[in-house]
């Protein structure tokens, strides 16, 4: 008997060891499963990121979503605009329309108005204001890049009446001298698909916001801001390569890196984008 209970243990825990080691197998197994099943998963939303067009961006401390509010659509000249925060992002929707008159609208428009500007040089281009549909897709927080790109021709950044801004050169590194004469009293002009944007200072948007005044936002999601501040004439030795620098202003009283707008070129921004930038879809 004793013997009997002694290989019935024996037997027992033979078995239980082996159940054991079954188990093991088991749970490696399914951990294994789990492990195949979170690689799959994780390599699924990585392949699904790659598929995206959601830009890639670093995110910084300050939130700009107060800024959201100051975008405005102008129903008088059919000008429409949205902000909205979706996600990480500013999405900003706009026909680009300027709230406006210009000598670019149509002569028979009640938007149209000729040129009364104090260019003595003015030459009006031959394109005309169209409706445009542009998104603009903002970071929300934006950052500094470690590498700072370039900024591309077309638009580089949306200003508060929806119209777009645009870098400092007419095409690939070439200066805006000659294109500057077709730009209305308004500082404005469109271009052959009658997008209608400004290289310069947008002088009907600081005449009413004021020169100090946020203006818009360039597509890293850094703030552009007037040619003032605190009553100072702001020139391009005040700001660094990329046109801007870190202050506090009336909407970030805490700082924040902003562009400014100068009246000698590169007038809105340097040598590209301070922050990574988002996307615009046309
Ligand atoms: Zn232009
Ligand atoms: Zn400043």
């Amino acid at each position: 008997m004793l013997f009997d209970s002694n290989k019935t243990k024996f037997v027992f825990v033979h078995l239980c060891k082996e159940f054991n080691f079954i188990s093991k197998i088991i749970k490696y197994s399914i951990m294994s499963k789990i492990t195949l099943l979170i690689l799959f998963f994780s390599l699924a939303i990585s392949c699904k990121k790659t598929e995206d067009t959601t830009p890639t961006t670093t995110t910084g401390t300050v939130d700009i979503s107060v800024l959201k509010d100051k975008f405005y659509s102008t129903s008088a000249f059919s000008s429409t605009v949205t902000a909205t925060v979706e996600g990480d992002f500013l999405v900003i929707k706009t026909n680009g329309i300027p709230d406006h008159k210009s000598p670019y609208f149509a002569s028979n428009d009640a938007r149209y108005q000729a040129y009364n500007g104090t260019n003595t040089q003015y030459r009006k281009n031959p394109n005309s204001i169209v409706s445009q549909s542009l998104t603009f897709k903002i970071p929300l927080k934006p950052a500094s890049a470690t590498n700072k790109a370039a900024t591309p021709l077309g638009p580089i950044g949306v200003s508060l009446n929806g119209v777009p801004f645009f870098n400092q050169y007419a095409g690939p590194n070439q200066p805006l001298t000659n294109e500057a004469d077709s730009f209305d009293q308004f500082a404005g002009h469109p271009q052959n698909t009658g997008q209608y944007h400004y290289h310069v200072e947008p002088t009907n948007l600081t005449k009413n916001k004021g020169n100090d005044a946020f203006l818009g936002l360039l597509l890293d999601g850094f703030p552009v801001y007037g040619p003032v501040e605190n009553g100072k004439v702001i020139t391009n030795s005040d700001l660094d390569a990329y046109h801007g620098h870190t202050s506090k202003t009336a909407e970030f009283p805490n700082g924040i890196y902003h562009y400014h707008i100068t009246s000698t070129d590169p007038y809105i921004n340097g040598s590209g984008f301070y922050g990574t930038a988002g996307t615009v879809s046309r």
